[in-house]
């Protein structure tokens, strides 16, 4: 008899994504004339950068010849992407990883949801709330938790993000073993300062834990003194995972082209306590289970580096970055409380006491703006919404307009 993995009946159906297009179907039905606005998917609108086309196109005649034809590739990446990555977003940051530290990917979500494999099951996790639900579905699959009652799930440490906090999490009052963050967050937009992170490092290393760092928004981080990297912090290769992705930076969410840093210090234990190095145990699974990035796409993202795609990404960026500041201000005169924005394509907002799918409702039944709701997040979401700054520049000024004559 074929048995399945229970674990996956714990899984809370996700009807957030279902339950928008549902409402958003019956609005459109009963405002036929009324243009929607989107603000609420996390994902990119604009084109690939020139020079990522270039390189595209350039690569894609290569494998129509015999001499420069390409097969399997390197599983962890072309040496070519992995030096560029390594010099250009690390060692030119003051933050010492080698090419061999990299592994490319086809996605941060795969690599932040199949990271988890290299861990025992009756580790304790501790991810943020509200939080990216790829985190926590994979654990709950891989049978780390408990049932789901009252909003969350049982053995689960869930490190709230809330008013109080600034929506940065305080370290848990428990010991934990893994511990999952993501700067600028998704979706609170937030960002953590370098003292905050270094309280997390230490944190691992005196509790022998691992960090998870999702770093997939760092290209928005405009504010020096913040940290881009998880590696900027003194100690935290011994104690660190980062994830990396093209997505957002460069357009790459239907390109698929991602990374994740092992360091080689990076340790976890056996069950006698002594330490393992990570990175020969993620370098296995990659190579077991994964076959490499395209050669095209390594080529494109490759291109992020040279000059003119950085300028081409730093231009994409600032002009999201414009629609989140735009978007921030025009919510700060009307006087609700918001965060992110500055650092980051997403604004979280307090609904003033409004339950997320009542502040949903009343932004799509009176401006047509579709938003995300903060509940659809987990429990700390609820009474919040998310704004995403991932459209024109003119839909988003239209969006505000509406939002503010209704809203006022
Ligand atoms: C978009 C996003 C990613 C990137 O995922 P890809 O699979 O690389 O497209 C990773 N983490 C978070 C939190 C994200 O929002």
């Amino acid at each position: 008899m074929i048995t399945i993995n229970e674990h996956y009946l714990k899984l809370q159906a996700s009807y957030l994504f279902s339950d928008i297009a549902k409402r958003v179907a019956t609005f459109q039905e009963n405002n036929p004339d009324k243009d929607i606005i989107r603000l609420g998917i996390g994902d990119v609108t604009r084109p690939l950068p020139k020079a990522c086309i270039t390189a595209l196109h350039a690569a894609v005649d290569e494998m129509a010849s015999d001499a420069s034809f390409h097969g399997y590739g390197p599983e962890q990446g072309y040496a070519f992407l992995r030096e560029a990555i390594a010099k250009h977003d690390f060692q030119d940051q003051g933050a010492d990883i080698s090419a061999d530290e990299i592994f490319v990917s086809d996605g941060a979500k795969c690599d932040s949801g199949n990271i988890q494999e290299l861990f025992t099951t009756d580790i304790k996790v501790a991810l943020p709330d509200p939080v990216y639900p790829v985190y926590l579905d994979t654990n709950v699959m891989a049978g780390r938790t408990g049932v789901f009652a009252d909003g969350r799930y049982q053995g689960i440490t869930y490190l709230d993000a809330v008013r109080s906090n600034n929506f940065v999490p305080d370290l848990p009052k428990e010991p934990v073993d893994l511990i999952y963050l993501c700067f600028p967050n998704n979706p609170t937009g937030t960002t953590a300062t370098k003292e905050e992170l270094k309280t997390w490092v230490d944190y691992a290393h005196e509790h022998k834990a691992l960090i998870l760092f999702d770093a997939a928004y760092e290209a928005f981080i405009r504010d020096e003194s913040l940290p881009k990297s998880i590696f900027e912090i003194d100690g935290a290769k011994e104690v660190a995972i980062e994830f990396r992705s093209f997505s957002k930076n460069a357009g790459f969410t239907g390109t698929r082209c991602a990374y994740t840093v092992v360091p080689k210090e990076c340790m976890a234990f056996d069950s006698k306590g002594n330490k393992q190095a990570v990175h020969p145990l993620w370098n296995r699974r990659h190579c077991t289970k994964f076959n490499g990035v395209s050669y095209p796409i390594q080529k494109a993202a490759e291109a992020v580096y040279s000059a003119e795609g950085k300028a081409q990404t730093r231009e994409l960026t600032d002009y999201y970055l414009r629609n989140a500041a735009h978007i921030k201000a025009e919510i700060g005169k009307l006087g609700f409380d918001c965060v992110g924005g500055d650092n980051s394509p997403y604004i979280w907002i307090d609904g003033q006491g409004r339950d997320s799918w009542e502040f949903f409702d009343l932004l799509l039944n009176t401006a047509g703006v579709v938003c995300t709701p903060g509940a659809g997040f987990g429990k700390c979401g609820q009474g919040y919404i998310r704004l995403s700054a991932f459209n024109s520049h003119e839909n988003v000024v239209t969006a505000m307009e509406r939002i503010s004559a209704e809203l006022k």
